[in-house]
């Protein structure tokens, strides 16, 4: 059990993990042993914790951890080395590949579990201290499709635009493509109130989840269904006229041009391509149609896919015929996964994007940028590369030849993963900052060790827009710095050390709040301390004087109209779709005992006793099929690539579709097979959807242990 030395005796912060971003109390335990329980006055967990979160604290002084820089020598090992030598080769690096092919060589890559303070820095860094387009992150992969709906329908994209808590008081809720009770174990408990309640609650899935099987009604749809089954269900309320024309009158447009498209989703049709009994899907309309405070909630099971906008736009025009949104315990949401998804999203690190939801093309933001930053707005550069298509082209003409990477693992968790660590092997200069070797930091030239979740403070934003302080519970490791000392350093080296003379993340926080003052996530009136104060604080909260947001649509949409947008939108097949030679579905998806790509929760002994491997879900008629029985390791294979897993035959699954979790690297890494079918506004890659076929075990043997 690892120990180390808090830096007080009870310090209420966060998990480090996902969205929900728990409360928590961090004390010193016994023995050195740090401990974590629940915080009950943080009012989004109650007390609630998962599995993870109990086990966070773990991580902190693992043996594993980083403890100094590591570069790469002349025999081509990581090798450990000073502060000094692993950052003069980082700038010495820079400085040559921007020589040899121009600024927008050297690339940035960041991730949805950095700080606000972090994701802030780390934009400026790219178009201020290294003067590139290109820096996206993992966050792209995540809640980039849901993000782009939103904004096409509501005009602002906050994940929940109301707080979580209203889930409670809805009295139908529809939940697709979300598995909360194993990804979110605490969110339940406003599922479980909702029910006690008398709600209904209908879940969407092809997997019969532990989140399903708690559910009034299963809807088990095909994988890449989705549009079509929200079209059928909007197809069904119209014929009945369930819906709410008050409201679509008052506080919408475009609700005329859907009807010639949903009028051709009549249930026979919708029921051949969704694979849901035409009985079950007037059953759930029935129940939408009824509900006084309806509620549509998507999650990566519908966005995750090369039309995952198209998918999140049908739900919203389905949510908003049934009136009420705005109101409380209504509306529309998304439930957002990594732990600063929706912060991550708003300070500047996505490749369209700057701080406070500016579009980085808008010459109104640049000119506010700029003069925050101290620069000539011509001197910002434009859009960059999305996240794949930063990773596809590294190496090559005209991609980066040079990244730094931060907060992220891209070999386990970006799609045809084979192919991108072959990208990775090409450039000419990796530097990964983190605190484990995970599998894309064994690729690096440099490695530098950075400071964990409770060894530093900074502002998260958790799934409801709510703005919130991470404290600082523990102290670093000698050897290792944080992510803004590490920025400054570099920044230094490359002659741009003024523009990142910050000593703490409260000084970052200033310059944020300048940033993004008059944005759409506007956070100039959020300060540490009304965050302590008011449990946190919910963007937009423009003046010291306001309170923040809870509800964003209460009086008008975010549109120039002030109006909800309809979009008709058609289903379209998904990229890949079951053949004679791969007949299954692939669809891929999280586990209770990990996080991401596992490079923390891997490492967490009782996470790993909970789930040592991945498990692949099989229907028993697809396992006699393939001569494949219960507990034995099984080849997948894609066209990209094959993974090695175990199977667990269950009718939990349909006959045509496999599950796998995606948080293992090497010969099980399931992203090795997905397809990178991009969506063509967020450039999400197709994560939920691919063909593969499976292999009886002897046909490969020998494989896991590659
Ligand atoms: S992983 Fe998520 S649900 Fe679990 S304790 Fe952490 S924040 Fe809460």
């Amino acid at each position: 059990m690892p120990t180390l030395a808090p830096t007080a005796t009870d310090t209420a912060t966060h998990c480090p993990y996902c969205a929900f971003q728990c409360g928590i109390r961090f004390g010193a335990g016994e023995d050195g042993v740090p401990s974590v329980v629940g915080d009950a006055d943080f009012p989004v967990n109650k007390g609630a914790l998962c599995v993870k979160g109990f086990t966070a604290s773990d991580t902190l002084g693992h043996p594993e951890r980083l403890r100094t820089p590591f570069v790469r020598d002349a025999n081509g090992d990581l090798a450990p080395a000073s502060w000094d030598e692993a950052l003069d080769r980082i700038a010495a690096g820079i400085q040559d590949v921007q020589h040899r092919h121009g600024l927008d060589a050297v690339g940035v890559f960041g991730g949805g579990s950095l700080t606000n303070e972090k994701t802030y820095l780390l934009g400026k860094f790219a178009r201020v201290g290294l003067r590139t387009r290109n820096i996206d992150y993992n966050g792209r992969f995540c809640m980039s499709s849901a993000a782009g709906a939103a904004i096409k329908a509501f005009g602002v994209d906050r994940g929940l635009p109301f707080p979580v808590a209203d889930i409670a008081q809805a009295d139908v809720v529809l939940l697709v493509g979300s598995n909360p009770a194993e990804t979110m174990p605490p969110l339940m408990q406003y599922f479980q109130a909702q029910r006690a309640a008398g709600g209904t609650l209908i879940v969407v899935d092809p997997r019969r989840t532990v989140t399903a099987q708690s559910a009034t009604l299963h809807l088990r749809l095909t994988p890449g269904s989705d549009a079509a089954l929200a079209n059928g269900l909007l197809h069904l309320l119209l014929k009945s006229g369930a819906i709410d024309m008050e409201f679509i009158r008052e506080r919408t447009e475009g609700f005329e041009q859907l009807r010639g498209v949903i009028a051709t989703y009549w249930p026979e049709r919708v029921e051949k391509i969704t694979g849901v009994p035409e009985a079950q899907l007037v059953r759930a309309a029935q129940m939408l149609g009824k509900a006084q405070r309806p509620m549509v909630l998507t999650a990566r099971g519908a966005e995750q896919q090369a039309q995952g906008v198209t998918n999140v736009l049908a739900f919203i025009n389905l949510a908003l015929a049934l009136g009420r949104s705005g109101q409380p315990f209504a509306g529309f949401g998304t439930i957002t996964g990594q732990g600063n998804g929706q912060g991550g999203r708003e300070q500047g690190q996505k490749a369209d994007q700057l701080p406070g939801y500016r579009r980085i093309d808008d010459p109104a933001a640049r000119a506010h940028m700029a003069a925050v930053w101290g620069i000539h707005a011509d001197e910002i550069p434009g859009p960059g590369r999305s996240a794949y298509e930063l990773l596809d082209d590294m190496g090559r003409d005209g991609g980066v030849r040079a990244l730094v990477l931060m907060g992220s693992n891209p070999v386990v968790s970006a799609p045809r993963a084979l192919h991108i660590e072959e990208r990775f092997r090409s450039l000419d200069l990796l530097v990964v900052a983190d605190f484990f070797l995970s599998e894309t930091a064994k690729l690096a030239d440099v490695v530098l060790p950075s400071a964990q979740w409770a060894e530093e403070e900074g502002t998260m934003t958790n799934l409801e827009g709510r703005v919130i302080l991470r404290r600082r519970a523990s102290e670093m490791p000698d050897g290792v710095r944080s992510d803004l000392e590490i920025i400054r350093a570099i920044a230094e080296r490359l002659g741009r050390g003024d523009h990142f003379a910050y000593d703490s993340a409260p000084e970052v926080f200033e310059e944020l709040r300048r940033a993004t003052a008059g944005g759409v996530a506007d956070y100039a009136g959020i300060t540490y301390e009304k965050i302590e104060a008011q449990q946190g604080v919910f963007w937009p909260c423009p003046t010291p004087e306001h309170d923040g947001t809870p509800r964003i649509f209460a009086d008008r949409f975010a549109t120039p109209s002030g109006r909800a947008r309809f979009h008709p939108v058609r289903h379209e097949a998904p990229a890949e779709e079951p053949d004679a030679e791969y007949p299954l579905y692939l669809t891929t998806g999280r586990v209770l005992g990990h996080y991401q790509s596992g490079t923390q929760t891997r490492r967490v002994e009782r996470l790993n006793k909970l789930s040592p491997e991945p498990l692949v879900e099989i229907n028993p008629i697809a396992a006699k099929r393939a001569g494949v029985v219960d507990g034995a390791l099984v080849t997948l294979v894609s066209r990209r690539g094959t993974a090695i897993a175990r199977a667990r035959v269950t009718r939990d699954i349909r006959e045509d579709t496999v599950f796998v979790p995606f948080h293992w690297g090497g010969p099980s890494s399931i992203n090795r097979l997905t397809n990178p079918a991009l969506d063509p506004t967020s450039r999400m890659p197709e994560f939920k959807v691919c063909a593969v076929r499976i292999e009886a075990p002897s046909v490969r043997q020998g494989v896991m242990s590659a």
